[in-house]
């Protein structure tokens, strides 16, 4: 398999940021004993939600989740998402938390079981390790052996001291390549990545000074270092089974992932992937961190999509899944038949389930308040508290909204803090959901002659 990275190639990829609602939420907000603190890494209030959410978080913890997902009701705006990425933060810094709408499974050019895949992998992290064992110290010898014919391998040996000691070093072909390359004499101070065998000249050994071997020339004269001679650095990062999928596909290629033209992946690609990540795994250079798949308005999905869940959370590799919806009893998609949140029964079994309650006016204003700080946004309390008041009468996702655009109305006018009259400017100029269904609705004949 010629295609599939070598290890440190597929660690600069930036992820996209497609969550920024929620970049407040930095955990469940949960104590030792999994009891929701009332405000807490981003969160607020969802007591009992949270609290299901921990007792879940404890059988993620203790493996006891295979099979099963979670699905989260409540009404729109409740904190269903929020709720799903504290539980990914909760379980560590880089696992993966991807967020969907169910109705994107349709939209996209690709089969819907691509798009799921495609989602899945996405939210199965491989966390991998990299031991790099730099060594520096002086060049005493460098003994290179040249095999007679052309295709043998090169060995050779390198001699090197720091202050405390010496030691030898045997070469590899790749560490030989990089000492010719960098014309790396006896005397020379030098830095060995065993990892990777590149070869770092640092400079001349302070001790030849005096033999003027390389008099006239601009080099750098430094102490031997001291101490230990070799030094372990760790490395880690964490990419997606998707992302390496992509990088492997010949098709797309490495910039589909910034383009986000991925189209659909060959089979014969993952399984290579899979086997090269379980190769890594059993040689400890890499770990699977299953992570967080959220599919919003799961009530979209059809039957086949619904058997493939069904499937897939059979696998090994099987991110969390949680779902979310608004629905109560609702006919499944594509079907004449009817069943709680739309969701087969099959499914339906598997399921832990959540639930969300409206918020209360203490905690939308809790909730706004954390946002605008978030935002780096000052706001008095008066307008805070009419902010909240909207909130309360339209949607708490209108409000926060209203916080971004409101404190670009006050940067206009050059003021420092948002006052009840830039909140009362941008409700103004955007419309939430039932002025503007009202607003149509009054003036419709008007549209319609
Ligand atoms: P929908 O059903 O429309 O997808 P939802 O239930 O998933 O909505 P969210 O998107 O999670 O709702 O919430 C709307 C906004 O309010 C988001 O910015 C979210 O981070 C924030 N939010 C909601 N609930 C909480 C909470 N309990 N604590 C802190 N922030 C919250």
């Amino acid at each position: 398999m010629s295609n599939i990275p070598k290890l440190g190639e597929v660690k600069d990829i930036t992820r996209i940021e497609r969550i920024g609602a929620h970049s407040h939420i930095r955990g469940l907000g949960i104590d030792q004993s999994l009891e929701p603190r009332e405000v807490s890494e981003g969160m607020v209030g969802q007591i009992n939600a949270r609290k299901a959410a921990a007792v879940i978080l404890q059988m993620i913890k203790e493996g006891k989740i295979a099979g099963r997902a979670i699905l989260i009701g409540g009404e729109p705006g409740t904190g269903k998402t929020a709720i799903a990425m504290g539980m990914a933060q909760s379980l560590g810094k880089d696992v993966p938390f991807t967020a969907i709408a169910a109705s994107e499974i349709f939209s996209l050019e690709m089969s819907k079981t691509e798009a799921l895949t495609q989602a899945f992998r996405r939210s199965i992290g491989v966390r991998i390790k990299e031991e790099n064992e730099l060594i520096e110290g002086e060049v005493v010898d460098i003994q290179i052996d040249r095999p007679a014919s052309g295709a043998g391998i090169r060995v050779g040996k390198l001699t090197l001291k720091t202050t405390s000691m010496d030691a030898l070093y045997d070469l590899g072909s790749k560490m030989i390549d990089s000492l010719v390359k960098e014309k790396v004499t006896a005397g020379d101070i030098i830095r060995i990545d065993k990892g990777s065998g590149k070869i770092t000249k640092l400079g001349r050994s302070i001790s030849r000074l005096r033999d003027h071997e390389v008099s006239g020339a601009k080099v750098n004269f430094i102490e031997c270092p001291e101490g230990e001679i070799q030094k372990r650095k760790e490395v880690e990062h964490t990419v997606s089974l998707h992302e390496i999928d992509v990088i492997n596909s010949r098709a797309q290629g490495f910039f589909a992932l910034f383009a986000g033209d991925i189209g659909e992946i060959k089979p014969e690609v993952r399984e290579q992937i899979n086997q090269k990540v379980a190769d890594w795994r059993e040689e400890g250079k890499a770990d699977i961190i299953p992570g967080v798949l959220f599919i919003d308005e799961v009530h979209m999905l059809d039957m086949e999509c619904f058997s493939f869940l069904n499937r897939a959370l059979e696998d090994d590799m099987a991110p969390i899944l949680i779902m979310a919806t608004n629905r109560g009893i609702t006919t499944i998609r594509g079907t004449n038949y009817r069943a709680p949140h739309g969701i087969p029964v099959d499914l339906l079994d598997r399921l832990l389930i959540i639930h969300t309650q409206p918020y209360q006016e203490k905690d939308v204003l809790k909730i706004l308040k954390i946002r605008a700080a978030e935002e780096d946004v000052d706001i008095s309390d008066d307008a805070l508290a009419l902010l909240t008041r909207i909130g309360l009468e339209t949607s708490l996702r209108y409000s926060i909204h209203l916080i971004t655009s409101a404190s670009l109305v006050c940067s206009k006018r050059k003021g420092t803090e948002v006052s009840v009259d830039d909140v009362r400017k941008v409700y103004d100029l955007f419309v939430d959901v039932k002025r503007s269904v009202k607003y149509l609705k009054d003036y419709q004949d008007e549209f319609l002659y």
